[in-house]
């Protein structure tokens, strides 16, 4: 678990050094620890160490951790695969979900978000590459779902979230695309201020391209056990 501080203090030096030489702070980035298949004494030891905010992708999994840690007041964020029979429980127990994608998802989300708790924070995903396994709205329908979420009184538009696929195949900078992409909804009255884009892998180079909330697992954690 002494790890797992390491990691972190390590982790938070580059994002600050990432975030200066881009001429930010460290205080613009959020950082997620993304703690799918990770027990919940290793998020305790990340909370020890200053950690607030975590992302879980399994509902059944995270509800389980929500329990054991139910002393901490952690910020949950969603960023799995959203089942309709799921929006339920998402909508009760979580305060961000990244994984938006749909008008009927959205409306669900909407309907079921208890009135004695803030608007959901949601991002719009993003599939860029137009990659058939990823889940995600195309880059041309983002603008029209933007819009669906902007009428839904129960959530609250954050911004826009990308697994992009990897730069080094195609040659293409998701990253700034994607970057590009929230100025044009912008410049339409969109509010969609954050990106949430950037692993373990890249984290440095998002947020080079304008990233302020990046999603790490394994290098916080490590490997994560199989489910
Ligand atoms: C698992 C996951 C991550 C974290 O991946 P790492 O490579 O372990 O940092 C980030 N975002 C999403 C959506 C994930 O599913």
């Amino acid at each position: 678990m002494t790890q797992i501080t390491d990691q972190l203090a390590d982790i938070r030096g580059r994002i600050a050094r990432a975030a200066e030489a881009a001429g930010r702070t460290a205080d613009d980035i959020t950082l997620l620890a993304v703690s799918k298949q990770q027990p919940a004494e290793a998020l305790r030891a990340a909370w020890d160490a200053g950690q607030r905010h975590f992302a879980e992708n399994y509902l059944q999994e995270a509800l389980e951790k929500m329990r054991a840690l139910s002393d901490l007041d952690i910020q949950w964020h969603f960023i799995g695969r959203i089942q309709s029979n799921k929006t339920r429980l998402i909508a009760e127990r979580f305060d961000w979900v990244h994984t938006v994608d749909r008008e009927k998802t959205a409306a669900r989300l909407n309907a079921h978000r208890p009135e004695d708790l803030p608007p959901l924070k949601v991002f719009i995903q993003i599939n860029q590459g137009d990659e058939t396994q990823k889940a995600g709205i195309s880059t041309q329908a983002a603008e029209s779902l933007a819009q669906a979420v902007e009428r839904l009184p129960r959530l609250q538009l954050e911004g826009l979230m990308s697994i992009p696929p990897k730069s080094l195949d195609t040659g293409v900078s998701y990253f700034r695309e994607l970057a590009r992409l929230r100025i044009e909804l912008n410049e339409r009255g969109l509010p969609v201020g954050h990106l949430s884009m950037g692993m373990s892998a890249d984290y440095e180079e998002a947020i080079a391209s304008g990233s302020d909330f990046v999603r790490l697992g394994t290098a916080i954690f490590g490997p994560r056990s199989a489910r």
